[in-house]
């Protein structure tokens, strides 16, 4: 009865209080109850409670033995006719002990499964247990047994398939060694039993585990067969039941916890109060599909984010007094290298040396730690950010397909939006200098050339006054002397240091009115929304982005699509002029961070359009004297409008009035 199981989920499961048992105490002593207590620390025992005093209750072991123990600890225990009871939401108390007592009581006469609610519980019974077989396969097909047992889990899965047309999952979790791989085996028999037919397929996925398992199966101190990989086995079935087709996915992403991820676990924050994680990649993993990003390339996308994060985890070790390093040899660098499709040796070279130009040769240098660690962490964040601009790639395609240009659109730009924090770096940097430039944008449109316009068209107005930002973005954007500029310029220069930087902008920008210094290696700029704070720290090598040639080359030796794809297209955009620029980020690689950016935000321009009230019969008249005679018509005030050489001009609302007055026609 499915609709009890469900609504019986751990979540309504009745709760057993701590104080409950203290409340009933005296009830527990009279009626002779058992309880469970830990009198040792170390197992539950039961017993009877025969007196109290204070916070002490002195206990009646089953071995009749007498302990004192804290009341407070005290456990109720169920009522003998609820021993060994099939499902666990039976019990009058839900407690830790009165569970393991029931499962342990059911395994002691073989039987190792249990319910809790709807989920099955199952305990290894490390030997052969006659619970499995034909017999048994028609007794749960036919429902002459009802009690707990894998093939009722796989039976109703079936049903459900057959009467709902649904697909079903079996999902099946424990310790290593718990039994999750023979269960998995004994569902898919279960299955093949009921869904085979004449054409023997059932045999054949039967078969594949004992394959799976001889190659990707290993001994290990907790299991002698201990699965090394995860599996997804999808079995399908037509319309009348029989089984049609299989396939097999192997997980391969080698992922654990989010807390196992440098690049993760320095915010100390992995979860998010109210946010349901498995609901949102639930969400993605739809949106994927509806974008048409095929299964192959949804796997691949996966990869690439288990390689940034196995990326992050790659550690080094100083092997001399100049700080040179070499890779430690350890699963971080071993499950990146898997997941981009390389020789883990070759990754290690990549992240431990770089090539210099000498004479008309090249050498290899070893990379000091810092070096090291930088350019690990420029190859996950080009990997990152050419994945995003592959995706971006992928759902113009998807939305492009047979799609004209219609020459009308409507666009909606949402950017970062301005950031002043305690402590604010690059990022905030060139985010609020994005918010200037729109901030300009808007400007331009609604006071700039709005002004403009009425000029040109010959309109009384009075010039309304508005703060103009030119200067702070000049401040950023003018050359050879603005804050780009300068950063570019000490980002090339090797012995540059932030506090060089710093005290460069205050030399040469202190004219700016947008621009103070301030103390050590900070300044502040008077950004339109509010002045900002920047601390000059990490701002060269943010800016820098040190992806080193070998790093580049041993991408596009991967075997994997995507790295290869990602070094080809940056290769493609260093090609010198002639080449075809590709769009966005990738085409500035040479480029600095910040320059990329800049050029960036020069290209996403948008228009703005007004439109205008033009009555259909009126092509052939002169369309301004038609529209006043509109606008007398429908009562609106002439010191509602003016009329231009070119345009009618409306005070705000006015538009809004003739549209009602339409409507109501
Ligand atoms: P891992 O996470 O290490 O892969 P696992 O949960 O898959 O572990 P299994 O390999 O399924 O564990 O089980 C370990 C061993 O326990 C099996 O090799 C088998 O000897 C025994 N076992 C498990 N389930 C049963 C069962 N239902 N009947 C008999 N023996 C079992
Ligand atoms: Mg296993």
């Amino acid at each position: 009865d499915n609709a009890k199981l469900a609504n019986s989920a751990p979540g309504s499961l009745p709760r057993f209080r701590e104080s409950q048992l203290d409340d009933n105490v005296g009830y527990f002593i009279k009626k002779k109850l058992r309880i469970w207590c830990r009198p040792r620390n170390c197992g539950w025992e039961s017993g009877k409670i025969q007196s109290t005093s204070g916070e002490k209750a002195s206990v009646l072991l089953s071995d009749g033995s007498v302990v004192t123990v804290p009341t407070q600890e005290l456990v109720p225990a169920n009522p003998d006719i609820l021993e060994g009871v099939d499902d666990l939401i039976q019990l009058s108390y839900l407690n830790e002990p009165s569970v393991l007592h029931n499962i342990q009581c059911r395994y002691s006469q073989d039987v190792i499964y249990s319910k809790a609610g709807p989920v099955l519980v199952a305990v290894n019974p490390f030997k052969d247990v006659q619970l499995y077989g034909n017999e048994f396969v028609t007794a749960y097909r036919q429902k002459l047994l009802d009690s707990p047992h894998v093939y009722a889990i796989a039976d109703t899965a079936y049903d459900e398939m057959m009467t709902d047309g649904i697909n079903q999952s079996i999902i099946i979790s424990g310790e290593s060694g718990a039994g999750k791989t023979e269960t998995a085996k004994i569902a898919m028999q279960y299955l093949a039993a009921l869904g085979g037919g004449s054409g023997g397929i059932e045999s054949e996925v039967v078969q594949t585990s004992c394959i799976l398992e001889a190659f990707g199966n290993a001994k290990t101190s907790r299991n002698d067969n201990s699965s090394r990989f995860g599996k997804l086995i999808e079995i399908h079935f037509n319309g009348t039941g029989r089984i049609c087709g299989a396939k097999i996915q192997t997980c391969r992403l080698r992922l654990t916890n989010a807390c196992d991820y440098n690049y993760l676990n320095q915010s100390d924050c992995v979860e998010i109060h109210g946010v349901d994680d498995a609901q949102k990649f639930s969400s993605l993993m739809g949106a994927l599909n509806t974008v048409r990003i095929c299964k192959e390339d949804q796997e691949h996308v996966f990869e690439m984010i288990a390689a940034v994060l196995w990326l992050g985890n790659i550690s080094f070790l100083v092997i001399d007094n100049e700080n040179h390093i070499e890779v430690v040899a350890d699963e971080a660098v071993m499950n990146a290298a898997g997941l981009i499709g390389c020789d883990t040796d070759d990754l290690m070279l990549a992240l431990s040396t770089r090539k210099i130009q000498a004479g008309k040769d090249h050498v290899s240098k070893s990379l000091t730690l810092q070096q090291a660690i930088d350019a690990r962490d420029a190859l996950a964040k080009f990997i990152y950010a050419s994945l995003f601009d592959w995706l971006v790639e992928k759902i113009n395609l998807s939305l492009a397909v047979g799609k004209q240009q219609t020459g009308r659109s409507i666009s909606i730009l949402d950017i970062y939006g301005f950031e002043s924090f305690k402590k604010n770096s690059f990022e905030q940097f060139c985010i609020n200098y994005a918010n200037e430039r729109l901030q300009q944008h808007f400007n331009r449109h609604l006071f700039k050339l709005e002004q403009e316009e009425y000029e040109l068209d010959g309109i009384d107005w009075t010039k309304v006054e508005f703060e103009d930002n030119q200067d702070c973005l000049d401040l950023f954007e003018m050359k050879p002397i603005g804050l780009i500029s300068l950063l570019d310029e000490e980002s090339n220069f090797p012995k540059a240091t932030d506090i060089t930087f710093a005290t460069k902008l205050k030399q040469h920008l202190s004219a700016n009115r947008c621009l103070k210094g301030e103390r050590g290696g900070a300044f502040s700029v008077r950004h339109y929304a509010g002045e900002v704070l920047y601390d000059t720290g990490e701002f060269l090598e943010k800016n820098r982005d040190p992806l080193n040639s070998v790093t580049i080359e041993l991408l596009s030796s991967c075997t994997r699509r995507l790295p290869k794809l990602f070094a080809s297209a940056l290769q493609q955009s260093q090609k010198p002029a002639g080449s075809l620029i590709q769009s966005g980020i990738l085409a500035c690689q040479k480029h600095s961070v910040a320059t990329k950016f800049k050029r960036y935000l020069w290209s996403a321009g948008i228009t703005f359009r007004y439109a205008f009230l033009i009555p259909e019969n009126s092509a052939h008249q002169d369309p301004l004297s038609t529209s006043v005679a509109i606008l007398q018509q429908f009562n609106i005030l002439p010191e509602m409008y003016q009329v231009g050489y070119t345009k009618l001009f409306f005070r705000p609302g006015q538009i809004g009035a003739l549209e009602n007055v339409r409507k109501q026609f």
